[in-house]
């Protein structure tokens, strides 16, 4: 009887040394989480941009990122179109519009036939404006990202907040559980605001920022941080290429914002200058004071998307001067950041990643005057060419009902009436469009659902094809040839002058390092998942980059 009582203690006093045991590793692993995740999309980032303007950059970031982080040096973009909406949601979903379904920035809608935008909602309200502007929610993005995981994992305590200029590089990122997002209003008010989707009244530190009417403070003359004369690694300042602002004749340095603002929409002028990172870092800085990110043993996390870079990309273009200096003062910019993050939440208790939502090309018109195979896509004259195809071919003017996105979509009650079968229209399309100048490819809606392309353009198009959502047609332009003015850059497609933009990652639990093996932007939330030993995003397709984790 005393050796079973003694075995019984024996048995009690171990398990609950077990249990102590467990325990203790699941505060230790609870602990050893970064009390802050910050992710920063830079809008229309180009790699080149990392190297390019290397030596222009100062030690505490861009730099930092890569001499204390991780550099993959081959990310790309795995899925077309290479817009705004889908990037952001792609990076924090770990999924291609294949899945998250954000298949454009706006695109039409089959079922309401009409178009939509991705972050559009009419059943929330402004809050912070009367203007519509405030109309918006992540409610189009079918799938959770990396922020909503964090949420559920960490029983709603983990704070999500987003920040941008953009209301879609705000919202898609912060996903459908974030305690905010907050996006930039210019025209006549120069206000951050929200949605009904997170609250009805803007928290104090948020209407303070508001209030003190700083913002009127970033009209301010724009020159070169340096002079201007050392900026070899960009184009001359005066050239055929750059848009510029209205009511300034040439396109060149100094730029008097307070003069030029009448002309060009007030405060959204601000947007469309270096000012327009400061004010996105200072509102970012106000962000974690007001909602003391990073403060307890539940990771926070902080999305910040810069979209800045990517108005200066489209107006001047991806070589000039002003680009140039928009990428010298956002390091600037990341510096602030990084201090702050080092003062506030602690030199090694945060984690940061740094990627882009796409990059963009190199002018056409300046890729043709150096004999570069570019050129420009009439949109409206294909729509006119191909609608006369139809006439002649089926007897009917309105059998396409819209294209958007390089996609054609059908008018599906039509061919219903003419006992048309949807398959045989689509191919009759591809067969003529292919025939068409500067259109490289063309492919049915229903080749893309019934086969698997496993590589090359053919891939990409597959992964940013949703069956619900995309058109019949699917259509790719030539190398560099984009429909858009011919000044300034844009982007969009699946070449890599888009696809191929900077992956750094820097903090808690990351190696030092760098790859040139290729990585690609669904691989950033399975592996902030990893890090935070969360659940992956409920679609993602990605995999998790063991070797930047420590
Ligand atoms: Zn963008
Ligand atoms: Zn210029
Ligand atoms: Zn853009």
């Amino acid at each position: 009887m005393k050796n079973i009582l003694y075995l019984i203690v024996v048995f009690v006093v171990s398990l609950s040394c077990k249990a102590q045991n467990n325990a203790s590793k699941v505060v230790e692993t609870t602990t050893s989480n970064p009390k802050l995740v910050v992710g920063i999309v830079v809008d229309q980032m180009r790699y080149d941009y990392l190297t390019r303007f290397y030596s222009k950059y100062g030690e505490g970031g861009f730099k930092r990122m890569i001499g204390d982080g991780f550099n993959c040096k081959n990310n790309h973009f795995n899925y077309v179109p290479t817009y705004t909406g889908p990037g952001h949601a792609s990076v924090y979903t770990g999924t291609t519009p294949k899945y998250h379904g954000i298949i454009g920035n706006d695109w039409y809608d089959k079922e309401q036939r009409k178009s939509v935008y991705c972050a559009g909602d009419d059943t929330v309200e402004s809050i912070g404006t009367t203007d519509k502007a405030g109309k918006m929610s992540p409610h189009r993005m079918k799938t959770t990202s990396f922020t909503d995981e964090n949420r559920l994992f960490t029983q709603m305590r983990g704070k999500t907040i987003g920040i941008a200029l953009k209301d879609r590089g705000s919202i898609l990122p912060a996903g459908h559980t974030a305690n905010a997002a907050y996006w930039f209003h210019g025209k006549d008010e120069g206000n951050w605001i929200t949605s009904t989707f997170y609250m009805n009244e803007l928290p104090k530190w948020v209407a303070d920022f508001n209030d003190k009417k700083s913002v009127a403070t970033y009209f301010k003359e724009w020159n070169t941080l340096y002079d201007i004369n050392t900026y070899t690694e960009s184009g001359s300042d005066l050239n055929n290429f750059e848009e510029g602002y209205k009511g300034k004749e040439t396109a060149t340095f100094p730029y008097d914002l307070e003069s030029l603002r009448a002309n060009n929409g007030n405060f959204e002028i601000i947007k469309l200058s270096p000012y327009g990172n400061d004010i996105t870092t200072d509102f970012a800085l106000a962000a974690m004071e007001g909602e003391q990110l990073g403060k307890d043993n539940f990771t926070d996390v902080l999305t910040i998307s810069y979209s800045t870079p990517d108005y200066i990309g489209h107006n001047f273009g991806v070589n000039s001067k002003e680009i140039q200096d928009t990428y010298i003062r956002l390091d600037k910019d990341l510096e602030r950041l990084f201090n702050y993050l080092d003062t506030n939440v602690g030199k090694n208790e945060y984690t940061v990643f740094l990627t882009a939502d796409h990059a963009a090309v190199e002018v056409p018109a300046y890729l043709q005057s150096n004999r570069i195979p570019a050129g420009y896509f009439d949109n409206s004259g294909f729509r006119k060419k191909i609608s006369q195809f139809l006439v002649s071919k089926f007897g009917a003017s309105d059998l396409i009902e819209n294209i958007s996105n390089n996609q054609i979509f059908l008018n599906r009650i039509k061919l219903l009436e003419m006992n048309l079968i949807l398959e045989d229209v689509q191919q009759v399309i591809v067969n003529e469009i292919i025939t068409y100048k500067h259109i490289d490819k063309a492919y049915t809606g229903s080749s893309l659902t019934n086969s698997v392309f496993s590589s090359g353009i053919e891939s990409l198009l597959q992964m940013g094809y949703n069956q619900k959502r995309s058109g019949d047609v699917v259509f790719v332009l030539d190398p560099s040839v984009i429909s858009y003015s011919e000044k300034g850059s844009t982007h969009g497609s699946s070449f890599n002058y888009d696809t191929h933009v900077p992956l750094l990652f820097f903090g808690k639990g990351i190696k030092h390092g760098e790859t040139l093996q290729k990585t690609e932007i669904t691989d950033i939330a399975p592996t902030m998942s990893a890090l935070l030993g969360i659940s992956f995003p409920n679609a993602s397709t990605g995999k998790p980059l063991e070797f930047v984790l420590e």
